[in-house]
Order: structure tokens, then C-alpha cells, then sequence
């Protein structure tokens, strides 16, 4: 099922991280939900694993299962059938162990950006002295230093954005979960988000797995592209990226990089269903 594109320069992270052992096992997972009609499956078996440090990625035509399937990571839906594991936990109600980032931030707007990030610790009754400490840390790495005491109505969108990456962050989660994170922002500001992104990556050593309708923006980021098919979702094919890291933006503009995006593009193009760009 992996489809590794023969590129002349393979990168040195991810040839490490294919190395690593898995984070997520998931093995013949099905999903179906119920309903006054009936029963409605959401997803065919599914198996694949991912590794720990991997940012992989997946798209997917509307309705195919992608938010579905993050839902089943987090714990936050049952599967139907099949086993699946974190850290080699079965994953059997809500997960502590992973940060969630949504398209809306999410932020509450009588809160600084400090004290939102600060929720997350208050919560989970996290001690508040190292909580803050963390916090402050991640303000840093998230490119928001200066802006602890600013409200959310006070900063862009990719900004509020950020400080939900780093609320999402504050716990030392295993997984990084991220369910089109950039839907809302416009193009600049996304590609800006991108890098940001790869950074904050790059330096938190996170697993992280992102669900986005962009196909540039997942073979930027990944390490590896789950492409889904339509509904009831199963696996249509993986992509390794094999991209040197750190990505700059121009990386976009090369032909490997567009290779891979007319790969994964294709998938769509065969079944009708193109909504990602
Ligand atoms: P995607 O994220 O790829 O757009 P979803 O995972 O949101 O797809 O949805 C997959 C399918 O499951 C869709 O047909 C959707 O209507 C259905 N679905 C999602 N959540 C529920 C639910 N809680 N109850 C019933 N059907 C659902």
C-alpha cells in the first residue's frame, strides 16, 4: 500500500524516523454510526500505523471519514471493530495523552493569551508554577512572545491559531491531532502557518497527525500522505515525502514537490471528488 516516489535526494529526518517504533497502531478498524435509517459505515478497515516524531497526513474527498478517524485516535468515538493502540494502550475512551487543534481556535475571549493557554492546565489540575513555565516556553517557540497579555480579538487569526498549537501542547501530549487547523485562514496567512508549523514541529519532537483538503499543505508537512477514497473512507494509497527538511516555502515550486502533489492530485481526479487544492 506505501507508494514511495523515487526521488534524487532522500531526506535524512524522515529515513531516521522511518526507524522509530509505532505511536498509533490501528488494525482492520472499521467505524459505522447508527441512525433512525440505519446503520451508516463510516469507515472500512482500516490498518497503518504511525510512527513516533512522523507528522503524517491525510486527505480525502468531504464525508470520506477523515475527522471521523481523528475522533477514534482521540478516543472521543468507539471504533466499530478492529484493535487500536497508543502507545501500545488500547485506545478505549478519551485520550489524555494527545492535544487536539480544531479549524476554530477556540480561544475564550476574556482570557489573555497566556491564561488560554493556562486552561489547559487548570483542567487537568496541573501543577501552575511548571504550567506556566511551559507555557511561557511554547509562547517563545510559537513566535508569540510579547503577546501573553493580549486578548484573542487582539491578534490575527493565525495568531489565535497558534496559541491554540501551543494550549493543544501545554500537557506534553504524545500526539499532536490537527483537524484542518488552517481552514479558515486565508492563503498567505496559511502558507505563513505552514512554516510556522514545520518549526514548532521540528523543535517539539511531536507525532502529529493532520487532516487538511490542502494537498500542497500536506506534502509540505509530511513525513508521510495517507490519501483516503470516498465514503464508506478506506486507504486509496501512502506517500512518502521525500523532502529535505527544514521545507522553505519555494520548496513548492520544484518539480518533486509537484510530482507529488499531481500524484495525490490524480487519486481525486479518478474518482470526481476534487475538492482539495
Ligand atoms: P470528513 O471529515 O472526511 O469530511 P466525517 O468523518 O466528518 O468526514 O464523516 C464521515 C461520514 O460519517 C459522513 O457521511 C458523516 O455524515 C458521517 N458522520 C460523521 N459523524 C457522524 C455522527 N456522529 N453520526 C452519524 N453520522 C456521522
Amino acid at each position: 500500500m506505501t507508494t514511495a516516489l523515487k526521488f534524487p535526494q532522500a531526506a535524512t529526518h524522515s529515513a531516521s524516523r522511518a526507524q522509530a517504533p509505532a505511536l498509533i497502531e490501528l488494525r482492520e478498524v472499521t467505524k459505522h454510526y447508527s441512525s433512525r435509517e440505519g446503520k451508516m459505515q463510516a469507515l472500512q478497515p482500516l490498518s497503518f500505523n504511525i510512527r513516533e516524531e512522523e507528522f503524517v497526513s491525510i486527505v480525502g474527498p468531504s464525508g470520506c471519514g477523515k475527522s471521523t478517524l481523528l475522533k477514534l485516535v482521540a478516543g472521543l468515538e468507539p471504533i466499530s471493530s478492529g484493535t487500536m493502540t497508543l502507545s501500545g494502550s488500547r485506545i478505549a475512551g478519551p485520550q489524555k495523552n494527545v492535544g487536539i487543534v480544531f479549524q476554530s481556535a477556540v480561544l475564550l475571549a476574556w482570557r489573555n493569551v497566556l491564561d488560554n493557554i493556562l486552561l489547559q492546565a487548570e483542567m487537568r489540575g496541573m501543577p501552575m508554577a511548571t504550567a506556566r513555565k511551559h507555557a511561557l516556553h511554547l509562547i517563545e517557540m510559537a513566535g508569540l512572545k510579547g503577546f501573553e497579555k493580549k486578548f484573542p480579538w487582539q491578534l490575527s487569526g493565525g495568531m489565535q491559531q497558534r496559541v491554540s498549537i501551543c494550549r493543544a501542547l501545554l500537557h506534553e501530549p504524545a500526539v499532536l491531532l490537527m483537524d484542518e487547523p488552517f481552514g479558515a485562514l486565508d492563503a498567505m496567512t496559511r502558507e505563513s502557518m505552514n512554516l510556522e508549523l514545520q518549526r514548532i514541529w521540528l523543535e517539539s519532537k511531536k507525532t502529529v497527525l493532520l487532516i487538511t483538503h490542502s494537498i500542497s499543505e500536506a506534502v509540505f508537512l509530511s513525513d508521510r500522505v495517507i490519501v483516503m477514497s470516498e465514503r464508506p473512507g478506506s486507504i486509496a494509497a501512502i506517500y512518502d515525502i521525500d523532502l529535505p527538511r527544514p521545507r522553505p516555502l519555494e520548496v513548492m515550486a520544484t518539480p518533486d514537490f509537484l510530482h507529488y502533489t499531481k500524484t495525490i492530485r490524480a487519486h481525486f481526479n479518478a474518482q470526481g471528488s476534487l475538492d482539495a487544492h
